[in-house]
């Protein structure tokens, strides 16, 4: 019996990368897989050839970060697959600047995206759930810069996970009466896009980054998604308020 069997995800941001590795996971067990995209069709088409081959999936474009863009997404699941049972708030930007000359704009689209969106998402998902009457779980993509400061000027990046670990805590009181689990994971570096500049110069910073991992390695969008299948099954029934640390040690480790 596949894990997430007639269960429906939507998975934000998952036309390449951690939310790519999801897709393709859920799918692999099971799962009804909405994969969002904000504009690349290509890398979502992609996702789609790469899913189980008896899948059932679709792509839906969505600016995630505007509140019709949400809208947009969740009706077209609905009309799609008519139940949610999983959403997994995983899309995500990062800005690299210096905080004294970082802009407001700046801000105000990486907290749009990062920390609102989800916010939003999760108050439409539950009303869905609510009125179906069934158990869900949210899986909010946090990081370890929600709790951990970084050698790279991300200031913008670190408190807008900080927001969305809390506002997980939060949920995971106030949806547990409707049944909705809410968790988060907290990913250390894993390679991808959203840092391939470091890991691609291979620059100092990120050789420092790898001698402060004890497995001295970056981790894989797999490694982040068997978290996240864990916490959508049953098998998770009693966690909620949880976070999964996926980071090769990295978090627990002082470096002298
Ligand atoms: P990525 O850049 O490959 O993926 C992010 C995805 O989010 C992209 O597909 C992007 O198009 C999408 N996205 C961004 N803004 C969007 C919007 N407004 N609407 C819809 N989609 C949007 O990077 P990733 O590493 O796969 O990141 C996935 C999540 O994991 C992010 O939330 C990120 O903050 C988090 N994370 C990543 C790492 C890491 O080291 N890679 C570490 C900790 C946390």
């Amino acid at each position: 019996m596949k894990r997430l069997q007639n269960k429906v995800a939507i998975i934000t941001g998952a036309s390449r990368g951690i939310g790519r590795a999801i897709a393709e996971l859920f799918a692999a067990q099971g799962a009804r897989v909405v994969i969002n995209y904000k504009s690349n069709r290509q890398a979502a088409q992609q996702t789609l050839t790469r899913l189980a081959k008896d899948s059932q999936a679709i792509a839906i474009q969505a600016d995630i970060a505007s509140s019709a863009g949400r809208k947009h997404l969740l009706q077209a699941a609905l009309d799609e697959f008519g139940q949610f049972d999983i959403l997994v708030n995983n899309a995500g930007i990062l800005h690299f600047s210096d905080f004294i000359e970082y802009s407001e704009n700046d801000f105000d689209a990486l907290m749009a995206t990062n920390s609102k969106a989800p916010f939003f998402l999760c108050q439409d998902f539950a009303k869905q759930i609510i009125q179906q009457k069934t158990a869900a779980s949210i899986i909010n993509i946090s990081s370890m810069c929600a709790f951990r400061t970084s050698a790279y000027p991300i200031e913008s990046y670190e408190m807008s996970k900080a927001a969305l670990t809390m506002l997980s805590k939060s949920l995971a009181n106030s949806l547990a009466k409707h049944h909705i689990r809410v968790n988060t994971i907290s990913p250390g570096i894993i390679k991808t896009d959203i840092n391939r500049a470091n890991w691609e110069s291979n620059s100092h910073e990120w050789q420092e980054t790898m001698r402060c991992i004890p497995q001295a390695h970056a981790g894989e969008g797999k490694d982040v998604a068997a978290a996240a299948l864990y916490l959508a099954t049953d098998d998770a029934r009693y966690t909620t308020g949880a976070d999964i640390i996926i980071d090769g040690g990295l978090t627990s480790y002082f470096p002298v």
